[in-house]
């Protein structure tokens, strides 16, 4: 049986994204067990030179695309060229980042193909199902205290997953094979065309390098919100952080959500604060080198993951905790 395990490579200005070889790593693991090939799918102006990129972690095959009106990212053409792929080669299995991008395009591609899509997935493996082997698709459900599966019906199997929450590939080098593919769409069934991409300001301790980050949850109401978060990451120049709560309350911006809908993080020290432990929020932080709980509540599913917890009022703990690391105390 030749089934092909694709990941979406996305490519920005010429350079893959870091989660390209997460989704590697991942998809090798899922050849094994099915006996597949590990392909990659190409999009872009100019960018053959990824190749040998992608085949030193692995790629047995590209799928390659390249028309200058592929070097942004173009929500109708890049639907309309990868539905096209997918639809006349029927692979087995397609993995996409969990991006802006990848989000967006996976859920339209599911969506014109009428093939099911699971979203934020925090576990992918093989397992047998009626003599067929399916992929198995964990995510978070219930308000975060269950472990989902999910099997596809349709084929392809298509899942996406976050940035950073998959160990990356390591190298293992495969003489692939580059297979061109036609960009065969008409500009008069293109509706909106992307003229410019405009990139963020960077920030100054972006979340994902931080070595100690901060994080407080809606226990925050408590102490008047999120200044003490804010006070204990400044004297460990840490990372502020929240839970989604967090967010919808004003206190952090989005960019600074922990968890599967946030960003994943993997710091020497996470400190959360006053946050219950859904699965969707410590997902977010799972590997973590150490994580230190405060919370009121003695039951909560926070105390599980971590590392070192604290039980207690934050009006209590919170002023005695800054005391202590200010050498106050
Ligand atoms: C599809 C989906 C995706 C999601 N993605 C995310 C995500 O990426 N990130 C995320 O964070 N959430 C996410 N959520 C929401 C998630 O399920 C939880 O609802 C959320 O994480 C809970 O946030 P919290 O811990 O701040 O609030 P709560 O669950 O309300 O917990 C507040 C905690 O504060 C404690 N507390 C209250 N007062 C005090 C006090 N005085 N002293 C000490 N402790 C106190 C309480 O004991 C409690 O444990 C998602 C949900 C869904 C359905």
């Amino acid at each position: 049986m030749n089934r092909e395990v694709w990941i979406w490579a996305e490519q920005r200005q010429g350079r893959l994204l870091p989660v390209c070889f997460e989704l590697l790593g991942k998809g090798h693991e899922l050849c094994q067990d099915l006996e597949g090939k590990l392909a990659a799918v190409l999009l872009g102006s100019a960018v053959a030179g990824l190749c040998p990129e992608l085949m030193d972690y692995g790629c047995e095959k590209v799928y390659l695309a390249e028309d200058p009106r592929l070097s942004l990212y173009q929500a109708d053409l890049y639907t309309d060229a990868l539905s096209q792929l997918i639809d006349e080669r029927r692979p087995e299995i397609v993995l996409w980042g969990a991006t802006t991008t990848g989000t967006e395009l996976s859920a339209r591609v599911a969506a014109r193909l009428k093939i099911g899509l699971t979203a934020h997935c925090i576990d992918l493996y093989i397992e047998d199902r009626e003599g067929e082997p399916r992929l198995v698709q964990v995510v978070p459900g219930w308000s975060g205290n269950l472990a989902v599966k999910t099997i596809s019906r349709t084929i392809p199997q298509m899942a996406t997953v976050k940035p950073n929450l998959m160990a990356r590939a390591s190298q293992r080098k495969v003489e692939g094979d580059i297979i061109p593919i036609a960009v065969d769409i008409e500009e008069k069934d293109l509706r909106a065309e992307t003229i410019e991409t405009v990139e963020e300001e960077p920030e100054a301790l972006p979340l994902e390098q931080a070595e100690i980050v901060v994080s407080g949850g809606w226990g925050l109401n408590a102490v008047g919100g999120f200044a003490p978060v804010e006070e204990i990451a400044a004297i460990l120049g840490g990372a502020v952080a929240g839970t989604r709560p967090a967010f919808d309350r004003g206190w952090i911006p989005e960019s600074r959500i922990i968890g599967i809908s946030g960003k994943i993080v993997s710091p020497k020290l996470f400190i959360s604060l006053g946050a219950s432990g859904a699965t969707q929020y410590t997902t977010g932080f799972a590997r973590s080198q150490v994580i230190l709980a405060v919370d009121q509540n003695p039951d909560a599913p926070i105390f599980e993951i971590a590392d070192i917890g604290i039980v207690g009022d934050l009006q209590t703990i919170l002023p005695l905790l800054i005391k202590e690391l200010k050498g106050e105390a």
